[in-house]
């Protein structure tokens, strides 16, 4: 339960109108108990044909005769303290209910008519009447806690996306989109029906039951105590089973998020899915997941009915504990069962009926609170699976004072040249800004079971590149390119070493300030269903419409814009789905341009594209990477690629086995020629 707890936060804004409805609360289990003791005067009019006034006159009489009793006996035993005491505290009883009841003659009974028929109307129009206001409290209080709760729904959901957001890149792959979209949309829900069961059902169910109570208690103290010792087990009981419901709450969570990742998996990868015609493979693995969701569904199903079902039983039990013994006594027309008193005087048939009555409205409480339970476990569960996202950690934390980033290009400080005027006015003094790998070692999660860590992706990395470099990073497959171009915006930080740029750890610096110096295209180019022009402008959200053009100029989007019927405001589709892979990689290089960053890192980024636009595109790169530094990593070798780059840098298991220039490399480096034969180019030097 200490999970809801962690919500409290949450709630504390809407706290007035939960107050309210507690208020509401207590007037929806007053009309309940009352409209509950509508019972007596309808046993006294239908059964015994008595009219209300003949009734309380009789009880009047009745408590008046004991009182006069109790003061017979109080004279004859006035040796006797002990029996003297007794008489007189049974004397003072009889006495207050006579004043009660002479109170409810002298008030009351006036408005009530002498015609029976006409006292049965006003009372069924009393319970109508009563059951118009219960109807209307619990309206509110429905509206009150419901409006409350969507807001804190709203609330929670917007703060675990949040956290999720500024999750590292790592943490947020390995959990999977699954893991966040069952918790942000289905736990969620759950965890709001949790709450209101708890907001409303845990707060109205036991004032109802405490009203009814309440109410037998004035009719007869002794039985009722009776009943309410039934209690402490049906908690016990509600406890226990709560436990189990909890687990197994849990149970069917991570089934439908087992659901969703089956689903997703297969959309996502429709294609492949046709392409090799294993629908069967998937609908198995479906198939699973439904069986997985099922076994759990089960067993709450199972629990939560059961719990249903005992905590009646309690409930009956309890009931009989007032009625076998109200029943005896009515039946023998005695005030004791078993040698102990459980009545003043003997119980006549209304009353009895009356508690009876009473006893029925707690039971109804008792079976709700049993269905509230699995509300309020399942939410609990849920609400554990929710906060596991606003609880963890990210791995790439931000710094709690940046450090301002510095200056890499001297285009963005003014400076024309290094040591130019402009770099004298600004009072720059003039540097070669740098970025700095520094014995660089890096290992992704590992995930087995027999803990088994993997080889290191990046293996002790050291390489520095200049201001104005455009390096190309070139390995074989796995060698740890993606890996180590990727520690620039901090996807991931280094397990030892570091990253610096122009001397500053990019882990001291905002990582926002730092991520809008650097423009990404990844082999992925990871679009949105938007359009092709917002889908640019993503890359710097205030662009003017000149800008975008330009970008789409550069990156030679043109070309096919102008055969679309909608240009720039077409429509992509999800994931870009409906452009070809190379018109994808032309926008994504758009939008990384838009940046105008200060480091530019293509990553495959022009490998779905033709020869003849890839031509044009590093034509285009080759004045835009003027005053960036640039990375590159590609598998083709061609004239316009070495044109460009100014350094090419070989990759090995996760090391940098040499640097240097293509003539030097080819001459040098084993590992360069063999990949330079693979591609069959050897550009003459
Ligand atoms: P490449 O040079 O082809 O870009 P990468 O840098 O992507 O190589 O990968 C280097 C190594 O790290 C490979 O052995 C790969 O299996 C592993 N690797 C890459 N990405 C992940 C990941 N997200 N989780 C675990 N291992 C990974
Ligand atoms: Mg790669």
């Amino acid at each position: 339960m200490n999970a809801y707890a962690r919500i409290l936060p949450y709630l504390w804004p809407y706290r007035r109108a939960l107050v309210l409805s507690a208020f509401c609360a207590l007037a929806i289990s007053f009309f309940w108990a009352a409209n509950l003791s509508a019972t007596l005067p309808v046993v006294e009019l239908l059964f015994k044909g008595k009219s209300l006034h003949t009734y309380v006159d009789d009880k009047i009489t009745e408590y008046q005769g004991e009182v006069d009793e109790q003061q017979r006996v109080a004279d004859a035993e006035r040796d006797d303290p002990h029996k003297l005491d007794r008489a007189l505290r049974k004397g003072h009883a009889a006495a207050y209910r006579v004043s009660l009841l002479t109170m409810v003659r002298d008030q009351l009974m006036p408005w009530v008519p002498q015609d029976n028929f006409r006292t049965m109307c006003l009372v069924l129009l009393g319970l109508v009447i009563g059951t118009v206001f219960k109807g209307t409290f619990i309206y509110l209080e429905d509206i009150l806690v419901g409006d409350a709760i969507n807001h804190v729904i709203i609330d929670v959901r917007k703060d675990c996306f949040r956290h999720a957001l500024n999750m590292d890149y790592q943490s947020l792959s390995a959990n999977g989109s699954a893991h966040f979209t069952s918790r942000l949309v289905n736990d969620i829900e759950v965890l709001g029906a949790g709450l209101h069961a708890m907001l409303i059902r845990v707060v109205r169910e036991p004032l109802k039951a405490g009203g009814c109570i309440l109410f037998a208690f004035m009719v007869n103290w002794r039985l009722t105590l009776l009943s309410i010792l039934v209690m402490p087990c049906l908690g016990w009981m509600l406890h226990r089973f709560g436990r189990s419901l909890k687990k197994a709450s849990h149970g069917t969570l991570e089934s439908i998020t087992a659901l969703q990742k089956a689903l997703t998996e297969t959309f996502d990868s429709a294609k492949a899915v046709i392409a090799f015609g294993n629908g069967r493979k998937h609908r198995n693995q479906f198939h699973h997941a439904n069986k997985f969701y099922w076994s759990k569904a089960r067993r709450v199903l199972r629990l939560s009915s059961l719990s249903r079902q005992l905590s009646e039983l309690i409930g009956v039990a309890a009931v009989l504990a007032a009625v076998f013994p109200g029943s005896y006594l009515l039946l023998n027309q005695t005030d004791t069962f078993l040698g102990i008193q459980l009545s003043e005087g003997v119980p006549d048939e209304a009353q009895l009926a009356l508690l009876y009555g009473l006893l029925a409205g707690t039971l109804d409480s008792i079976r709700k609170m049993s269905s509230v339970n699995r509300e309020l476990r399942r939410g609990s569960a849920a609400c554990e699976r929710v906060l596991e996202i606003i609880d963890q950690k990210t791995q790439v934390p931000e710094p709690a004072e940046p450090r301002p980033m510095p200056r890499l290009s001297s285009r963005a400080c003014g400076v024309q040249e290094a040591g130019g005027e402009g770099a004298v006015e600004s009072g720059v003094v003039p540097r070669s800004f740098e970025i700095r790998f520094e014995g660089v070692v890096f290992r992704y999660f590992s995930h087995t079971k027999d803990g088994v860590t993997r080889p290191p992706a990046l293996n002790n990395v050291d390489l520095t590149v200049r201001q104005g470099e455009v390096v190309a990073v070139v390995g074989a497959n796995g060698s740890g390119k993606s890996t180590l171009i990727n520690l620039i915006p901090r996807f991931f930080d280094p397990d030892t070493g570091r990253v610096l740029i122009d001397g500053v750890n990019i882990r001291e610096v905002s990582s926002r300030e730092l991520r809008s110096r650097i423009g990404i295209v990844s082999q992925e180019t990871l679009l949105f269903d938007d359009t092709i022009f917002n889908n640019i402008r993503y890359g710097k959200m205030d662009a003017s419409n000149e800008e975008i053009e330009q970008a789409a100029q550069q990156a030679h989007v043109m070309p096919f814009v102008a055969q679309l019927p909608d240009g720039f405001d077409t429509m992509i589709g999800e994931k870009g789905m409906k452009l070809s892979g190379g018109q994808r990689q032309r926008l994504a290089l758009a939008r990384a341009i838009i940046r105008d960053p200060d480091i530019l890192i293509l990553d495959e980024a022009t490998s779905a594209i033709d020869a003849q636009s890839e031509q044009i595109i590093h034509n285009v790169l080759k004045s835009f990477v003027k005053d960036r530094t640039v990375f590159i990593i590609s598998h083709v070798f061609n004239e316009t690629f070495l044109d460009l780059v100014t350094r090419i840098v070989v990759m090995d298991n996760g090391r940098v086995v040499a640097t240097g220039t293509h003539v030097e490399l080819l001459a040098s480096c084993p590992t360069y020629q063999r990949l330079n034969q693979a591609n069959g180019i050897t550009k003459a030097a």
